[in-house]
């Protein structure tokens, strides 16, 4: 059964970074709002017809309020773009109660969190945690500019500054992001969570294997979303993308190489039909991830073409 919606109030929002924006939102009776643990997100209908995803960027300790950052994104259907320009203090709007499809394994003996841009707000919850019960975890966060970074300045106050690494992509060479020496050898059982730009999570998950990081040490939560259409009788399903889904590839060649306009996945995510290699990997993640249950193949088609983009 579906949880019910909960009304809560915009207690404040405010600017959090370039194209970000910070929400904090509060029971108007000023009872406890439903518990969370840290990677948990919540539903909120942004208008009555559109419903999306935040993850709850505040201490899981807290039960007074529940902490968002929402970026604006370029290609919106409505959702974020609402969010900065219709939601203001005041407002009551419609949330449902947390979920989590992104918890810490209370069992690891160390962490390491990786976050890339707005992904960072799982992550941060997860830092407040670990910081919060001594446990051993070092955060990476990356972003393109330390203006386009939200939350630094709240890490850099916080209990657990000294456990943040900031890696932007225009800084200088000595803080970019060293990801051989971060994962090192796999002798712990650490375990690591990564959120972010579906590139920058295959980038952090495909390091790890090739050091040997077994599956069930690797957790990671990603935000894009895709529309699906039912499973036809032969086992197959179509995933229509936009560009914008793929818009994180960092090589800006991608865009100029990309011919093929379809290409067919099996259900272990290889290609059968020819395809780009390089546009394979976030096109088989967004496959991934809209998937249903017993379909076999996927046929992937691109219904748009930004180059501009990349
Ligand atoms: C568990 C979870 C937690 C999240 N937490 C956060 C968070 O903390 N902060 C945050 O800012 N966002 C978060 N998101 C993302 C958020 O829910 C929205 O998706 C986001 O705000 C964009 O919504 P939108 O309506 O503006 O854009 P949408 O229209 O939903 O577009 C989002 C992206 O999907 C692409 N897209 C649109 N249509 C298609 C299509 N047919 N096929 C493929 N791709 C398409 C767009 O190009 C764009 O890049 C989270 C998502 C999930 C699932």
């Amino acid at each position: 059964m579906v949880d019910p919606w909960l009304e809560v109030e915009i207690a404040v929002k405010e600017r959090e970074a370039e194209g970000v924006v910070r929400l904090e939102l509060t029971d108007r009776r000023g009872m406890e709002l439903p518990e969370f643990t840290a990677g948990a997100h919540i539903d909120v209908e942004v208008t009555p017809s559109l419903t999306r995803q935040y993850s709850l960027c505040n201490s899981p300790l807290e039960r007074h309020r529940y902490v968002i950052g929402v970026l604006r994104e370029q290609l919106s259907r409505g959702g974020s773009q609402a969010v900065h320009d219709s939601l203001q203090v005041g407002h009551t709007v419609r949330i449902r109660a947390p979920q989590n499809h992104f918890a810490l394994d209370p069992a690891a003996s160390r962490y390491i969190l990786f976050a890339g841009g707005i992904g960072v707000t799982p992550i941060l919850a997860m830092a407040e945690h670990l910081s919060g019960s001594a446990k051993p975890f070092e955060l990476h966060y990356c972003a393109r500019t330390r203006a386009r970074a939200a939350f630094v300045r709240r890490m850099a106050l916080s209990s657990f500054a000294a456990r943040v690494h900031l890696h932007f992509d225009d800084g200088p060479p000595e803080q970019r992001l060293e990801i051989k020496d971060v994962l090192g050898g796999t002798t712990d059982d650490a375990h690591l969570y990564v959120c972010g730009p579906p590139s920058f999570i295959e980038y952090v998950l495909q390091s790890a294997r090739a050091r040997g990081w077994p599956e069930a040490r690797l957790h990671r939560e990603f935000f894009a979303t895709s529309t699906t259409n039912a499973v036809s009788a032969d086992g197959s399903f179509e995933v229509q993308l936009r560009t914008g889904c793929l818009r994180n590839v960092s090589d800006s060649s991608v865009a100029r190489r990309t011919r093929s306009s379809r290409c067919v996945l099996n259900r272990r995510g290889t290609s059968s039909e020819r395809s780009d290699d390089s546009l394979l990997l976030p096109i088989q993640e967004c496959a991934a991830r809209s998937r249903p249950v017993g379909a076999d193949k996927c046929v992937i088609r691109l219904i748009e073409k930004r180059n501009t983009e990349f």
